[in-house]
C-alpha cells in the first residue's frame, strides 16, 4: 500500500497512532508524547518547540471504577469524510439510535454543491450535526493532493479550511490530510502545524496507539519511534494519526475519480463486518487490565441507500444495512465511541 502511495494513488487502509498513554485510573489520563528528535527539529521548525503530550480528556472513572463507564475497555472513534449528504440522512439516523457522536471532516468548497452523481451536506446540516454535539472538522478547500502544491497553494488550502470553518461558528483544531497524502513531507507538516493540534491520515495498521518510543513497554512493537516524520520507514505523530478506511474494493485507485483500476480485490457485506470487527477489536491485544494504549478510528465515507454493494464501483461506499450492523455491534459489545476532539495535544 506504501508503494501504492508513492505512485499518487489512494490507499486502502489507515490508521495510526502516535504517542499516548493512558491509566484509565486518572481523570483525565495521560497518554503519552511525541517526541522530535533533535535532528529533525532543526530540519522543522514549526514543530521545534513541541514535545507533545496527548491525552484523552472525556474518559474519567466513574463511580464504579470502571474508567469507560462501560463494561469492557474497548473504545473506538468514528470518523466521516468529505460532506456527502447521505452522511447526514443515512448515517445520522443511526448514530442517534445508538447515541453515538461522530467527527466530520468537511472539504469547503464541496458543501452546498451538487453533481449528478453526488450531492453534499449544506451548512445548515453542518450546523445541525455541530449543535447536537458532533465533532466538525478540517479537509482541505478543494480536497487536492497537497504533496502537488506549491506553498501559496497549500496555505490556502489548510488555512483557509481552518478560516472556512471558523466563519461558520466552528473552531476546528485537527485536519485530515486528502487521499492521506502529505503526513510525510515537512512543508506540508509544516503549514498543517500552523493552524492545527493534530491531523489525521491513512496508514497500513488500524490502531493509533496513544504511546510510543522506550516507554510503550513493548506495546507497540512497530512502532518505535514517537518522531512526527519517517524514522526507518516508521511514522508516528500527532501530525500523523492513523486510521482505517472503510473500502469494500481494494487495490490501486484511480486519482481521478477513486475507483479501482487494475487488479482489484472485492469484499461483500458479511467480507467487510468481519474485517469490520477485526479492527474495532485489534486493541484487546493491546488494552488489558483497565488501561487502554490503543484506540482504533475507522474512516466512512459515502452510506447508500442499496441493499448490497454488487453495482458499487466506488470502494469507499458502505450500504446503510452494512452501517447499521456495525453500530449496533459497537453498542452491543459496549464500545466507548470518542470524538478526535477528545484526543487533546497538550504540548509543553
Ligand atoms: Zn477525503
Amino acid at each position: 500500500m506504501r508503494k501504492t502511495r508513492r505512485h499518487g494513488l489512494i490507499l486502502s487502509i489507515i490508521c495510526l497512532p502516535f504517542s499516548l498513554m493512558i491509566a484509565l485510573h486518572a481523570s483525565p489520563a495521560v497518554l503519552g508524547k511525541v517526541l522530535i528528535s533533535p535532528n529533525e527539529i532543526e530540519k522543522y521548525s514549526n514543530l521545534s518547540t513541541s514535545v507533545a503530550h496527548i491525552k484523552v480528556h472525556t474518559i474519567n472513572a466513574n463511580e464504579n471504577g470502571s474508567p469507560l463507564g462501560v463494561d469492557s475497555n474497548r473504545v473506538i472513534v468514528i470518523n466521516f469524510d468529505d460532506s456527502y449528504k447521505n452522511q447526514f440522512t443515512n448515517a445520522k439516523p443511526i448514530l442517534d439510535r445508538y447515541g453515538f457522536k461522530a467527527t466530520f471532516f468537511e472539504v469547503c468548497d464541496w458543501i452546498n454543491s451538487k453533481s449528478e452523481d453526488d450531492e453534499m451536506m449544506t451548512w445548515k446540516d453542518i450546523a445541525e450535526l455541530y449543535k447536537q454535539g458532533h465533532d466538525i472538522e478540517a479537509h482541505t478547500m478543494t480536497h487536492p493532493h497537497l504533496d502537488k502544491l506549491s506553498s501559496s497553494e497549500l496555505e490556502y488550502e489548510i488555512g483557509q479550511s481552518k478560516r472556512c470553518l471558523l466563519d461558520h461558528g466552528i473552531n476546528s483544531t485537527i485536519f485530515a490530510y486528502p487521499y492521506g497524502e502529505g503526513w510525510d513531507n515537512p512543508e506540508v507538516v509544516n503549514i498543517v502545524s500552523k493552524y492545527f493540534d493534530l491531523a489525521r491520515t491513512n496508514r497500513d495498521t488500524p490502531l493509533t496507539f496513544l504511546n510510543c518510543g522506550d516507554t510503550m513497554g513493548g506495546y507497540a512493537p512497530d512502532q518505535p519511534s514517537c518522531s512526527t516524520y519517517p524514522d526507518n520507514d516508521i511514522l508516528v505523530g500527532r501530525y500523523a494519526i492513523n486510521s482505517w478506511s472503510h473500502r469494500h474494493i481494494e487495490g490501486d485507485y484511480s486519482t481521478a475519480d477513486q475507483r479501482c483500476e487494475g487488479a482489484c480485490t472485492y469484499y461483500n457485506n458479511s467480507q467487510m463486518f468481519e474485517k469490520f470487527v477485526e479492527v474495532v477489536n485489534s486493541q484487546d491485544k493491546y488494552n488489558t487490565n483497565g488501561s487502554m494504549v490503543a484506540i482504533p478510528i475507522v474512516v466512512y465515507h459515502t452510506i447508500v441507500s442499496d441493499h448490497d454493494l454488487t453495482n458499487s464501483k466506488r470502494p469507499v461506499d458502505i450500504t446503510v444495512n452494512l452501517f447499521e450492523e456495525e453500530m449496533r455491534y459497537l453498542h452491543d459489545n459496549g464500545f466507548k465511541v470518542l470524538l478526535m476532539s477528545d484526543l487533546i495535544n497538550d504540548s509543553i
